[in-house]
């Protein structure tokens, strides 16, 4: 395709913008990307940049005094997903209540990829994050680490770097474990939804040659709400990569399928007919009818039990504000995050007896677990000075030419800088990381460390047996097997202006399976104020040791050609730092988290410390359940949206075909699975097999809100009396438009 006029002229134009000044170097930013097909003005026309018009609400009344069938809060990554699949039943009314705004007030931010990572909007200072920090980490130097969460509709999915990676099967099935569930929550099971999210659309032929690609169309999903696809302009520097770890022995395959092993190119949430970003606002809250209901700049200040079933949530516009009341006739589903689902629980009588008793309030279910199994990727970064044309340092240093890269990415541009996140990634197992012999000697230390480290994180038995069950199962599945241990990433956006005149790449490294273990606790009883958040980083000293082979590991990837081929010295840490002590000193000093803490509120049964069961369902309580990333029980080797999707599409189903009384409750699937489960003869000698025991209550509350149609996907078939009501009311309502 011959690229048009347009183009050229916003290609040379970006070139001459670049070749002045102290930019010169940066002259070839657009040599290597490719036109895209049609011309500018055609583009245009079908660009939908701007945030899609949809019916949304910042007016209480739409919700106060009503009754939903669902009341899902927080409309971030999960919760959205969700609401929409729930809205295609059009018997069905939901309800879904977020904290932040719509985000129309920063749509360039939200949705020019590399926004994310050049002045986003996931800062101590921005009103669309919820600015939380960790507790003093007494193993990081004593430092408080900043832990942006997306607040405004989409969530974190709207502020995110827009990687988009998959876990491995050897996970999901480790996980899977822990519940003694052989069908419910195994790869096999959730693979199919996590295509189910996804429409993907491969990159160029020249970029995947240029960059040695291994793609599989087979293992993705073509016709789903959220875009995977890759950024319009290739960096220099990620055409090196995957040919850099072949020469280490590293090898290269499409990740997406369960074996996301080695390096590759990630797909990233891009939508690649315009080059925004694809996330659960754009991608799944677009066609859904009146019978749902989105109310934002409200958070959600407590549910509401009748005993112990949840009939409604208690919502205000601010602390001091009035407070209103929504019921839900069919369940309430909290997709508040890995903080903020825990801490609802907490405000609202769900938790630890003592730390709620300690507060004065009213213990509706001790759950010993909310908030406890908090595990996090904790990361940093080698940085290098290089000889590669270009990185994105300009963009952040020199305000001219990121105004310059904007325009040219709002006209459509696939050449501007504003397109490109970063995607190289290469996942390194232990093996590699240690060598044979010191990796199994690792191992046999991590083993006989184990009972210390149980006891030392709680002394409640159940959050005991929780940790020593994922323990064991990281043990057992993971450390031993394919599955990285690092995270090896290449940052292609610079060292934002920390050295000038200098074209700087990193090479990040990041623990993925970390042992340490941490926590959210409230102390207070308002969720307007903020939880105390103690990721317990390094608290197993097996992390440090982790992280220090990785960084090792990041520097001989610098240093090994192709890509040392462009490396003209290290920048940081530099030849100061090269024993095990030395890097160990600098990593307390400099890491910090990868974004992706989960486990708050695990799916295991309840005496391992679990909150929810593989029904989604709270243990003790009816008519509710959790469906986000703090319903993950360990941790996994990919960045935590993707899996976030999949588990809310395997929730959609869950929610119609299970009944919705108390976790732990006989429900079909998991009756199914335990049935399964006992009758195979399965070989496993893992500790969490072995200590798996029936949790929860044996009663079943619930009611069955519907039938599981033929082809396996799931239709409501009951409806409750308020539901036409509600949704007569949402179509008679005012609804605010938003453009
Ligand atoms: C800066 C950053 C970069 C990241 N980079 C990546 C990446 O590149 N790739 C990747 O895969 N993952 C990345 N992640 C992680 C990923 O985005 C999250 O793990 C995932 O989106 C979490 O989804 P969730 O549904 O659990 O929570 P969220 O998407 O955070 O949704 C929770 C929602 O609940 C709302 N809420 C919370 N409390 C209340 C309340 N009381 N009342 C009402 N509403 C409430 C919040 O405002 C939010 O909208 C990143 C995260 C951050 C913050």
């Amino acid at each position: 395709m011959v690229a048009s006029l347009d183009l050229l002229l916003g290609v040379l134009a970006a070139a001459a913008a670049v070749a002045v000044g102290p930019l010169g170097a940066q002259a070839s930013a657009v040599d290597n990307a490719q036109p895209v097909a049609g011309t500018a003005l055609e583009r245009r026309a079908d660009r939908d940049w701007r945030l899609r018009k949809r019916a949304t609400t910042t007016d209480a009344a739409q919700l106060a005094g009503q009754t939903f069938d669902y009341v899902i809060v927080g409309g971030g990554t999960a919760g959205l997903a969700l609401a929409s699949r729930l809205s295609e039943n059009s018997s069905l009314s939901i309800a879904v209540i977020e904290a932040g705004t719509d985000g129309s007030a920063v749509e360039d931010e939200v949705l020019a990829p590399a926004m994310a990572y050049f002045g986003g909007i996931a800062n101590a200072d921005s009103a669309y994050d919820w600015q939380y920090s960790t507790e003093a980490q007494a193993n990081l130097d004593g430092r408080e680490v900043f832990w942006p969460r997306g607040k405004m509709l989409g969530g974190s999915s709207a502020v995110n770097g827009l990687y988009m990676i998959r876990h491995s099967s050897i996970e999901q099935d480790s996980w899977a474990s822990l519940n003694n569930d052989s069908s419910v929550w195994t790869w096999d099971t959730l693979f199919p939804y996590l295509k189910k999210s996804e429409t993907w659309t491969p990159p160029s032929d020249y970029h995947i040659q240029e960059a040695s690609m291994v793609l599989d169309e087979s293992l993705h999903g073509l016709d789903g709400p959220v875009h995977y696809s890759y950024p319009g302009l290739f960096y220099n520097s990620t055409y090196e990569w995957i040919p850099t770890f072949a020469a280490l022995g590293v090898d290269t395959r499409d990740p997406a399928g369960g074996e996301n092993f080695g390096a590759f190119i990630a797909t990233s949430a891009i939508n690649p007919s315009n080059w925004t970003r694809s996330y659960s606002a754009n991608g799944y809250l677009v066609n859904y009818g009146t019978n749902l209901v989105v109310l934002t700049g409200h958070q959600a200040t407590k549910i509401v039990f009748d005993g112990t079933t949840a009939t409604g949530v208690e919502f205000s516009a601010g602390a001091g504000n009035e407070t209103f009341t929504v019921s839900a006739s069919q369940e309430v589903v909290l997709s508040t995050g890995v903080i903020g689902s825990p801490q609802l629980l907490q405000v609202s009588g769900v938790g630890p007896s003592d730390l709620l008793e300690g507060l004065g309030i009213t213990v509706v279910k001790d759950l010993p677990g909310v908030g406890m199994h908090l595990a996090d990727h904790l990361s940093g970064a080698i940085t290098l000075n290089t000889s590669f044309p270009f990185s994105g340092d300009p963009v952040e240093a020199n305000a001219t030419y990121a105004a310059e890269q904007l325009a040219l990415w709002k006209a459509g541009d696939a050449n501007s800088l504003y397109t490109s996140p970063n995607d190289a990634v290469a996942y390194i197992n232990l093996t590699t990381l240690f060598g044979n012999d010191a990796a199994q000697t690792f191992m046999d230390e991590l083993e006989a460390n184990k009972t210390a480290q149980v006891q030392a994180y709680s002394t409640n038995s159940a959050v005991q047996a929780g940790y020593d069950a994922t323990y064991s199962a990281e043990l057992r599945d993971v450390y031993p097997s394919a599955v990285g241990q690092a995270e090896i990433l290449l940052s292609n956006t610079g060292s934002y202006g920390g050295y000038p005149g200098a074209v700087t790449v990193q090479i990040q490294a990041a623990i993925q399976h970390p042992l340490s273990r941490g926590s959210v606790k409230i102390n207070s009883t308002s969720t307007f104020d903020k939880p105390m958040v103690d990721a317990g980083y390094l608290t197993h000293p097996g992390d440090v040791q982790v992280l220090r082979q990785a960084f090792k590991y990041a520097r001989t990837v610098s240093q090994t050609p192709p890509f040392s081929e462009y490396v003209l010295n290290e920048l940081s840490p530099g030849d100061a730092v090269s024993t095990d002590e030395e890097w160990e000193a600098w990593i307390r000093k400099v890491v910090s988290t990868e974004y992706h803490p989960a486990s708050s509120c695990s799916q295991m049964p309840e005496s391992f410390g679990g909150v929810v069961d593989t029904s989604l369902r709270v243990y003790g309580i009816s008519n509710l359940r959790i469906v986000d990333a703090s319903i993950i029980p360990i941790s996994l080797s990919a960045h935590a949206t993707a899996p976030v999707y999949g588990i809310a599409e395997r929730a959609y189903d869950l929610l119609l075909t299970t009944p919705r009384g108390e976790g732990g409750s006989a429900s079909s699937t998991q009756d199914a699975a335990a049935q399964s489960s006992s009758s195979s003869s399965s070989s496993s000698s893992s500790a969490a097999r072995s200590s798996s025991t029936a949790s929860g209550s044996p009663s079943t509350t619930g009611t069955s809100n519907a039938a599981t149609k033929s082809d396996g996907t799931s239709a409501a078939t009951s409806l409750s009396p308020v539901s036409t009501l509600a949704t007569l009311l949402v179509a008679l309502g005012t609804l605010v438009v938003l453009a």
